[in-house]
């Protein structure tokens, strides 16, 4: 079933027009999550970003950064449970929503109920959307329509901005 709040997220949102990820240390871009981030729940400094990230998380989660394809332990990972936010901790997706993309991507075709906002990110002369944490606006990746059923999006993350719990 796919319901109202992430029909919504989807429709007509999501223009795939180029496979992210090609040339990743093109895709960083400063202005990231800073330019917004009095808007959401969690906000910190530069510096305590600093401190709780490392540098890779930090490149990713607060600069839109994007990890190297096939580098992420994320993709291998098949068991029951949840990918939380590697930034604030609130969890994200489901293991049930998870696919293998073949993108080197950890991969899900729907978040959890309010837990990702997307936004129009224009930059390198592409229209893509781009996924980022609800409560922190910690870049995770973008997302595209040409994931499966039932909702036909592929929200290809970072598995660097993402941390990983089994279900006990
Ligand atoms: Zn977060």
């Amino acid at each position: 079933m796919i319901n109202r709040r992430n029909f919504l997220l989807g429709s007509g949102a999501v223009s795939a027009v180029a496979v992210m990820g090609l040339v990743p240390s093109l895709f960083s871009r400063r202005a990231g999550a800073q330019t917004t981030s009095e808007k959401f729940e969690i906000t910190l400094t530069d510096a305590q970003w600093h401190q709780r990230l490392s540098e890779d998380q930090y490149r990713i989660l607060r600069e839109a950064g994007t990890e190297r394809p096939y580098s992420s332990p994320l993709n291998a990972e098949h068991r029951q449970g949840e990918f939380a936010c590697a930034g604030c901790n609130l969890a994200l997706f489901s293991s049930a929503t998870k696919f293998d993309s073949h993108t080197g991507w950890p991969s899900f075709w729907q978040p959890l109920p309010d837990a990702a906002l997307t936004s129009r990110d224009t930059t390198l002369g592409m229209v893509r959307d781009e996924v980022h944490c609800r409560r922190c606006g910690g870049h995770l990746g973008h997302v595209f329509d040409d994931g499966p059923k039932p909702t036909g999006l592929r929200y290809c993350m970072n598995g660097l901005a993402m941390t990983f719990t089994p279900k006990a």
